[in-house]
């Protein structure tokens, strides 16, 4: 018998199949094995086991050793994997490596085997005066515990914890009790509290409505349009006990950020051990058991960041995108997908729901459900009728003319004051952290860079050195500028970092936490930071994005924008849709249970259309603004953007691939010119990053042209070239 390999190696270029000898062992399509490759070992994926094979004898070589019991990739993912392949022009070992923990590779990680003690068939049932002597107290209380509490065993190291050792052995010598090797889970969060009993919610009758229309479909994709706060949680976990009730599993995906203890105890106290956990925030013994739960049919629900979607369930009922606006549902990094893509195959695959949910979905998906491609479920109220958040405006082009050169407009500290003198808890959002965003000599105009990326550097005082947010470089601070001399220098906008000291100067008895890439760096610190401020041990919090998503603080009144234009003026055709997105949902923290809240926005264009919307949470309007723009300017939906990346150390071999590359696809636009709405090739607008240069080719193609998105793919991957990077992306989050 002979299997075929695909070898797992860091710097496979190519999408290569091994034949290997299976030498007698019982080799199964979808373990790994470790297998001689060249002159070293490598592990490699078993895809499939043939009785012949093509390649002489003599060059076959043997499989060394099998790595898995049985298979660790399902069939239902060996079919993705395909798909990925073919549409998504990815390599066979680059996907294979998505559907597996990374420390399973190398063995980095394995099951905990421990020891398991079982009481023996045939002292289940008898009188335990027969072979247990009056008095030995020990052993009654073992025999008992064991029969009674633990009819399926107990590890013998808790055993050890409560009860007597010499008892245990004694039974193991004289076979009352066999000894057996098992599997032992490691649990993430095992103690956390878990709320007693899952509370009795009485569904609204939208929440009813839409759960009645998901559970009577399958095979279908339904969009939840639900305003902030209106119970779409609820409706998902309702949707999740149907599919568990016939027998079939879920799979729930949020951001990363937004997968909160919080969020993780509801979905305990509702389904108990059925669900199983997988972010990055799990060591690597804890995502391994995670994703064996799933593997084995232990767990039927899994909760999860982007990755989940690979999460090898069997017989799924239902998929569920929240926030599904989200951009980190794109991965960006090789191998790059589009977590809805995939979400779309396993969907029709297992003939499940797909269920995408949003307070402010995408301008490409709102337009699908208009065009009705997918079902419009809508949640128009906030439960209990409680109000949306007040949503005031401020100019603060009038507070500098007023002479408050501050960061904080006056209507937003007296709201703070009066947030604070009630008790109560506010939130400060500002998209930017560090200290200050650069640092500028004020007489030559000199701004500090970073000498590996074409960016500028930003200030983080709690380093008190100069960091690059592109490659993580740090420099000394400037004293004194190093083209003039001169030792004016200038701080650029104001970051997260500062904001915090700002308002522990301003309020000193007031706590303030700080949220952002910096203060989250280490293993549960975002958890620890929410617990913090959900605990009330803080009255302020601060942060980017972060604080942006699904956290349902009741006690916080106030939220204050601080620069809310910041991701307006990003040169991206998005730009208004995402400052949208992002001020609406940081906005929807106010004013969640039952006190009223009030939202400060702060900006310097107080007329642009975004904020008429935003202040009166208006998004079917803002969705007719936007989309009728779009149109117009023939952007996406109304087109498709294909971006081929090329970078290198080596800028002229990197314009060689990049010409090469635009060549192929001038001959395409040549000879089907009317695909094309637009077709250049440039510098990336960030030229550089970690010494790289970055250059890129744009095509805009009228929607209907999948084929010749797919020759660009094609054209890409022909010109690859070793020491270069390049990739093609449709409808890139960023086009930096
Ligand atoms: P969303 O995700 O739409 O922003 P959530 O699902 O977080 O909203 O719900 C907001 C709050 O309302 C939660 O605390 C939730 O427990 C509660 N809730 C949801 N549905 C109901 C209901 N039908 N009755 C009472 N409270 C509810
Ligand atoms: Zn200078
Ligand atoms: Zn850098």
């Amino acid at each position: 018998m002979y299997a075929e390999v695909i070898i797992d190696i860091a710097a496979a270029e190519v999408d290569r199949i091994f034949d290997y000898d299976c030498g007698g062992f019982d080799i199964k399509r979808g373990v790994r094995v470790s297998v001689p490759f060249g002159r070293t070992k490598a592990e490699g994926f078993v895809i499939g086991v043939k009785e012949d094979t093509s390649v002489p004898i003599e060059k076959i070589k043997r499989i060394s050793s099998v790595l898995d019991k049985s298979p660790i990739i399902t069939e239902e993912m060996f079919a993705l994997m395909d798909y990925m392949r073919t549409s998504m022009h990815l390599l066979r070992v680059d996907i294979l490596r998505l559907f597996i923990p990374a420390a399973m590779r190398g063995g980095r990680v394995k099951e905990l085997v421990r020891q398991l003690a079982v009481l023996s068939e045939e002292y289940r049932d008898r009188d335990p005066d027969e072979f247990i002597r009056k008095g030995a107290i020990a052993q009654r209380e073992l025999y008992d515990y064991l029969s009674i509490d633990k009819p399926d065993g107990e590890y013998v190291v808790e055993l050890n914890k409560i009860l007597s050792a010499s008892a245990l052995r004694n039974f193991a010598e004289r076979g009352i009790v066999r000894i057996v090797d098992a599997e032992k889970r490691r649990v993430p969060y095992a103690d956390m509290p878990v709320e007693e009993e899952s509370r009795h919610i009485t569904p609204t009758e939208e929440q009813q409505r839409a759960c009645d229309a998901i559970n009577g479909a399958s095979g279908q994709t339904f969009l939840i349009h639900g305003v902030t706060g209106s119970g779409k949680t609820e409706v998902y976990m309702r949707c999740i006990e149907h599919v568990l009730g016939i027998g079939k599993t879920a799979v729930m995906l949020v951001p990363e950020i937004s997968l909160t203890p919080q969020m993780l105890r509801n979905f305990r106290s509702r389904f108990g051990d059925n669900v199983a956990v997988l972010h990055s925030g799990l060591g690597q013994g804890e995502k391994f058991d995670e994703w064996r739960k799933c593997l084995t049919g232990e767990a039927k629900v899994v909760l999860g960041a982007r990755s989940a979607i690979f999460a090898p369930l069997k017989n799924v009922g239902i998929i569920i995108i929240d926030e599904e606006h989200d951009q980190s549902y794109v991965s960006e990094r090789n191998p790059r997908y589009v977590t809805r893509k995939i979400a779309e195959w396993r969907k029709h695959y297992n003939n499940a729901n797909l269920v995408l949910g949003s307070a402010t979905p995408s301008m490409e998906t709102y337009y699908e459900a208009k065009q009705g491609k997918i079902a419009l479920l809508e949640l128009t109220g906030r439960v209990n009728g409680r109000p949306l958040p007040e949503v005031r405006i401020v100019n603060m082009c009038k507070e500098v003319l007023r002479g408050n050169r501050t960061i904080f407009s006056d209507e937003l500290t007296r709201e703070l004051r009066s947030c604070l003198s009630s008790g109560n808890q506010a939130m400060l959002f500002l998209n930017r952290r560090g200290y200050a965003s650069y640092v500028m000599c004020r007489m030559c105009g000199y701004v500090a860079k970073c000498e590996r990326c074409d960016v500028s550097l930003v200030y983080h005082r709690e380093e008190d050195r100069l960091k690059c947010h592109y490659c993580g470089n740090m420099y000394a601070p400037l004293t004194e500028c190093p083209v003039c001399g001169s030792k004016f220098i200038k701080e650029g906008y104001i970051g997260t970092e500062k904001v915090a000291d700002k308002l522990r100067e301003m309020f000193p008895s007031a706590t303030v936490l700080r949220m952002d890439n910096d203060s989250t760096r280490t293993k549960g610190a975002h958890a620890r930071i929410l617990g913090e401020f959900g605990a009330k041990k803080a009255d302020i919090l601060v942060g980017t994005q972060m604080i942006a998503k699904g956290h349902d603080f009741p006690d916080v009144t106030l939220v204050g924008i601080l620069d809310a234009d910041m991701s307006l003026h990003v040169a991206d055709y998005r730009s208004v849709e995402r400052t949208f997105q992002l001020t609406t949902q940081v906005a929807g923290r106010a004013g969640r249970a039952n006190r009223p809240g009030k939202v400060i926005l702060q900006t310097y264009t107080p007329n642009h259309y975004v904020y008429n919307y935003v202040r009166s949470g208006d998004y079917k309007g803002f969705y007719e603004k936007e989309i009728n723009l779009r149109e117009v300017t023939k952007y996406p939906p109304f087109s498709k953007i294909v971006r081929v990346l090329v970078s290198g150390t080596d800028d002229e071999k990197a314009s060689g691939v990049l010409k090469n590359i635009y060549e192929r696809v001038k001959a395409v636009k040549d000879a089907q010119p009317d695909k094309f709405i637009y077709l250049a090739y440039m510098r990336a607008p960030v030229k550089k990053i970690m010494d790289e240069y970055r250059m890129q080719i744009l095509a805009r193609l009228v929607p209907d042209s999948d084929d010749v998105e797919d020759l660009i793919y094609t054209a890409t991957d022909e010109c690859r070239t070793a020491g270069i990077t390049s990739y093609a992306e449709t409808n890139p989050i960023k086009l930096s």
